[in-house]
């Protein structure tokens, strides 16, 4: 099969014949119909300081995708043939105290598909069944390949009760842009997103927020001033970036409550009296919850929420060259790679 390869420990990535995965007793063989690009795969493209202590070449990347059932492990139930699946990217350890008691968001053991193992930038896939993500017949392959990054915007945006609530949201990549529109399917007053690129800022404004603010050339207080917002209730990080996140303590309001889903930095000092003082609640993200977000994202899908407007870019699988210069030109939304034809579903 075709696979999108990290061979050597280089920039860049490869696409190669390689066998198809065999799989066990536990797991679904999935023939991958499209999958998209997320930041971290960008991250093992440059071969950054990150990827270089976590990536252990040779190694298929790529975590978004959606696809079709091909094959089952002897043990699988529940599941059929020829059925549309996405999947969660971690694979839990089942063990910890976490895992059993339900809480596999905060597993202690994870293994990341196309990152600890091999991943969906292939024509199949081999993942555990418990894993996999039935996909209603309502959501298009197009929406369902990229349930993955809309599950960190949804357990974000979910974190914290929005309904009536002013909302800031520093960086505007696909997360970002999906938890304003999350937050507006959701009844939030007033949506702030902020990011240094127009194109981003302009995507967030169709997908529901009030203003945006370019932090290169205006600041979150003048949008404050200007939409009467004395300080904002929520606060979701989503840009990676120090001097975003200082500035969004500066414009919290007292008691109001934050979600960390961007990485910052180590170096990054913040102002702790801005969190004291003011009483703030900050809580860390990783992923999603297995499968709480996934439950809530879907019936949000079918309920009206529509993120079709971040999905900026589709490939054929072999020019996936274009796919990764778009995401590194920051001019886009999601990326997505059409790997194979699925004839019973768009
Ligand atoms: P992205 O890199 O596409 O988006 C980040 C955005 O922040 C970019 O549009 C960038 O222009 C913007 N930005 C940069 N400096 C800024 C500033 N000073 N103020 C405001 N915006 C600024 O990333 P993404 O895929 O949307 O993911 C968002 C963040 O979440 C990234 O940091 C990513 O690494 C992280 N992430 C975390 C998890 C997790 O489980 N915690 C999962 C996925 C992604
Ligand atoms: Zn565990």
């Amino acid at each position: 099969m075709k696979a999108l390869v990290k061979r050597r420990p280089a920039e860049g990535l490869e696409m190669e014949d390689v066998p198809v995965p065999r799989i066990g007793g536990n797991d679904l063989l999935v023939k991958v119909t499209k999958a998209a690009i997320c930041g971290t795969d960008l991250h093992i493209w440059k071969w950054d300081e990150w990827s270089r202590r976590t990536i252990r070449p040779p190694m298929i990347v790529g975590h978004e995708f959606v696809g079709t059932i091909v094959e089952m492990g002897a043990n699988v139930t529940g599941y059929e043939i020829g059925e549309r699946v996405s999947g969660e990217g971690h694979i839990v350890c089942g063990v910890c105290r976490s895992c059993r008691a339900g809480r596999r968001h905060l597993c202690t053991g994870t293994i990341g598909i196309g990152v600890n193992r091999d991943g969906c930038f292939a024509e199949y896939l081999s993942l555990p069944a418990s894993n996999a993500w039935h996909v209603h017949p309502a959501i298009p392959s197009e929406i369902a390949c990229f349930l993955d990054p809309l599950g960190n915007a949804t357990h974000s945006a979910l974190s914290f009760d929005v309904v009536g609530e002013d909302v800031l949201i520093t960086g505007a990549g696909p997360i970002g842009i999906m938890a304003a529109a999350i937050c507006r399917h959701c009844g939030a007053q007033r949506i702030v997103v902020t990011d240094v690129n127009d194109y981003r800022l302009a995507l967030a404004e169709r997908m529901g927020a009030t203003l945006t603010v370019n932090v290169t050339r205006t600041s979150i207080e003048q949008a404050r001033k200007e939409l009467g917002i004395i300080g904002f209730d929520i606060g979701l990080e989503m840009s990676g970036n120090g001097t975003a996140f200082e500035s969004m303590l500066e414009s919290m309001y007292h008691g109001g409550r934050i979600a960390l889903l961007g990485i910052l930095p180590d170096s990054t000092a913040i102002r702790w009296d801005q969190v004291i003082f003011k009483g703030l609640v900050i809580k860390g993200i990783y992923g999603r919850e297995i499968f709480e977000t996934w439950y809530k994202m879907q019936t949000m899908l079918q309920s009206g929420l529509d993120v079709s407007p971040v999905l900026t870019h589709r490939f054929p699988f072999p020019e996936f060259r274009r796919g990764f210069d778009a995401m590194l030109s920051g001019a886009c939304g999601k990326v997505i790679l059409e790997i194979a034809e699925d004839e019973n579903h768009v």
